[in-house]
């Protein structure tokens, strides 16, 4: 996950303006609202909402976004969700919350999500202990247990009921790429072969932030760290081709302009760091770990 500015993108004209058919929907929930009971057994069926997802705002979602899921940060080619931080059609925690409609065509409510991360869906989790041995034998059966988002939404503050509480007081446990750094809260475990996203520090607050969104975007699914993992796979390799090349050139005597090439070759891999780069967070911080061992490296550290 990384931070992403939304003032970078204009509202999209169907919301901002709004179109005909947000008018009516918004009309047609109010009064879908005015008499919802969600204690009749069963629990009536949410609002259909439909008009929050026009064109412009899933083009808008994906030029924000370069094409990327805001929570795991995957490609999302043709499978863009147009999801809602704070659920529309009901709350898990809250089986009595109606769930946030009147949020349903908020700019500031849409995210662009891979389903992965979006439906709750049959996974397998991967921890930082698992073995290559325990993932493959893993995927011969289908999971049971599943994961994913739906409409989970954790708060540590006082929960919204309407559209007169203050959003602010709710404190949520997730991430929002648009409101805080991901950077601050989230990073990668260094042990094992696979890559596993993980807290940033044990204090509390970045802990719970960190795991429960971790926890409810299924941040470490079996299909995610398959693809993540790759990434980590060509890092490692280009570490390994590079500390090589560092230990021959100061087999033949070290120079400004050897480890100014060396140096080249870290620039080179940051590419894979960009923005529009998938796993982008993932890699910022291993190239980071891998300067900073290079700077206590004894061969360059005699310079
Ligand atoms: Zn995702």
């Amino acid at each position: 996950m990384r931070y992403v500015n939304r003032k970078d993108i204009a509202e999209p004209d169907s919301l901002s303006k709004p179109s005909a058919a947000v008018k009516d929907e918004k009309d047609a929930a109010e009064l879908f609202y005015a008499t919802f009971d969600p204690t009749q057994s069963p629990r009536p069926a949410a609002f259909t909402f439909k008009a929050y997802k026009s064109y412009d705002v899933q083009h808008a979602l994906r030029q924000l976004f370069l094409a990327k899921c805001a929570y795991c940060e995957s490609h999302l080619g043709d499978s863009l969700e147009v999801e809602h931080f704070r659920p529309k059609g009901g709350v898990t925690e809250d089986p009595l919350h109606f769930g946030y409609w009147w949020l349903a065509h908020s700019w500031e409510n849409l995210l662009p999500a891979c389903p992965g991360c979006n439906k709750n869906l049959c996974h397998h989790l991967v921890t930082e202990h698992t073995t290559e041995e325990e993932f493959k034998a893993a995927q011969l059966k289908k999971s049971k247990s599943s994961y994913g988002k739906a409409n989970q939404f954790p708060v540590s503050g006082k929960r919204a009921t309407d559209t007169t509480h203050r959003l602010k007081d709710e404190a949520p446990d997730l991430l929002d790429p648009t409101v805080d750094d991901p950077a601050s809260f989230l990073g990668w475990s260094r042990a094992g072969h696979f890559s596993v996203a993980i807290a940033k520090s044990s204090t509390a607050n970045v802990a719970n932030r960190a795991l429960a969104t971790i926890n409810v975007f299924a941040l470490n699914r079996a299909s995610l760290v398959r693809t993540r993992t790759e990434v980590l796979t060509e890092l490692r390799f280009q570490r390994v081709e590079i500390l090589s090349e560092l230990e021959e050139e100061l087999a033949q005597g070290i120079s400004a302009a050897r480890i100014a090439r060396i140096m080249r070759r870290v620039e080179v891999m940051r590419r894979m760091q960009q923005p529009e780069k998938r796993y982008s967070m993932l890699v910022q911080e291993f190239i980071d770990d891998f300067v900073a061992e290079l700077s206590t490296h004894p061969g360059l550290a005699a310079i």
